[in-house]
């Protein structure tokens, strides 16, 4: 008889987003009449910039005729795409990295997932609490994170790093010794992010230790402040430590499109063996590439009116954020986040769980949100909302917050 992959069934149930599925639908089963508004989603709901939009329709009528037909991409990706990238993410910053260095992909979600494969079963994670989710579910189907405790709500083999309002939602070097360490800043869920000079003390901690740092920079689009970094790549010594997640989905909208990026800088090595050259085989084994049309789309957000049109898309949503920032603020709530991010963090009132408090907003106003235990026990007593809905919604929503 066959057997499963028993790591899969060590996996919690996901109930974050179902139960919040169930409660919002029972609620307006209840209440047919209540105008019940969305700020828990993380996905986006602006349209496709034109530029994109006209890149795309180019690249079809290309693949419509046998002279400019494309089939298989190379594994890396298009050079086209990913010489924009090396120009405009690194170049443009000063950080040192090279197109081959490059590898395209699909997401942020399934290299952020993947990435862990080329490490050895016995390196031991460090991740940010509360956290995005993947990072710690791909390293329990991986058997890295030994057995789990549902009092707690923790793994005994991952070494968790709280992220509070005590230290500015900034994770303190852990006391134990981690192999590969999760950051992703801006954050989800806090949305809070880190400065060039912190960032620098976790590059000189991994290159002491010997860890991996996978730093996701999905909302690198987002940053506004001058102190905070674009890219790992801009301190000294990440060429040595560190592996960048970049995605398309939240500075352009690509999220139901599908186009990413990940950094293997050629200097990254455990001994001498380099893993570029590993993620090199792992993308050429496991993967045929992103779609020609969509790198297509790629390199047309790096064009004068693409660069334009998501900038006021990214601004858009900052409008938003900023509305949710000072209508709470303003409330007498204590709020985090939403300044580097689309995402704003705010503390519970009068000692409520989260999930009180989406109950509670929920009945009372008819807002929808994201319990802030959902990604971690350090979670508990905060609350995510989200700045991608339209602004009308989102006045509306703070308004109905602000009279409760
Ligand atoms: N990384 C983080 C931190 C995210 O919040 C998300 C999506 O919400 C992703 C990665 C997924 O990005 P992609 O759409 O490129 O898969």
């Amino acid at each position: 008889m066959f057997k499963v992959n028993e790591n899969y069934l060590k996996l919690p149930g996901s109930y974050l987003f179902s139960t919040i599925g169930k409660k919002v639908n029972a609620y307006a089963a209840a209440n047919p009449d209540k105008k019940i508004i969305r700020l828990g989603i993380g996905d986006v709901t602006q349209p496709l910039p034109a530029a994109v939009v006209e890149a795309l329709h180019k690249a079809v009528d290309e693949m419509a005729d046998a002279s400019t037909f494309h089939g298989y991409a190379p594994d890396l990706g298009y050079e086209f795409l990913r010489n924009a990238i090396v120009e405009n993410d690194f170049r443009a910053r000063g950080c040192d990295i090279r197109a081959d260095e490059i590898f395209v992909s699909d997401g942020a979600k399934s290299d952020s997932a993947n990435i862990q494969e080329i490490f050895g079963l016995d390196n031991k994670i460090a991740v940010c609490d509360p956290v995005y989710p993947v990072y710690v579910d791909s390293n329990v189907m991986a058997g890295r994170t030994g057995s789990y405790d549902a009092v707690s709500e923790t793994w005994s083999e991952v070494i968790y790093m709280p992220c509070t309002a005590e230290n500015g939602f900034v994770p303190e070097l852990p006391e134990k010794t981690p192999d590969m360490i999760y950051l992703c800043f801006p954050n989800n869920p806090t949305g809070c992010t880190i400065t060039k000079d912190q960032l620098q003390v976790w590059v000189d901690y991994a290159n002491k230790v010997g860890a991996v740092i996978i730093f996701d920079a999905a909302y690198e689009a987002y940053i506004a402040q001058e102190d905070v970094p674009h890219s790992i790549y801009e301190c000294d010594g990440a060429r040595t430590c560190a592996i960048e997640l970049r995605s398309f989905s939240k500075n352009a909208g690509f999220t139901g499109l599908r186009l990413a990026y990940t950094v293997v800088p050629g200097d990254l090595k455990a001994g001498d063996v380099a893993l570029n050259g590993l993620w090199a085989r792992r993308h050429g084994t496991k993967y045929n590439g992103a779609p020609y049309i969509v790198q297509r789309a790629g390199e047309a957000v790096y064009s004068k009116e693409g660069k334009q049109q998501i900038r006021e898309m990214v601004g858009r949503y900052m409008k938003n954020a900023h509305y949710i920032l000072e209508g709470l603020k303003g409330a007498g709530y204590e709020v985090y986040g939403g300044v580097n991010s689309p995402y704003v963090w705010m503390k519970t009132p009068d000692k409520m769980t989260s999930w009180e408090f989406f109950d509670y907003l929920l009945e009372k106003a008819n807002v929808v949100g994201t319990p802030g235990s959902g990604f971690g026990p350090s979670g508990e007593h905060y609350f995510r909302l989200t700045a991608f809905g339209s602004y009308e919604n989102t006045v509306e929503a703070v308004e109905r917050i602000k009279g409760i």
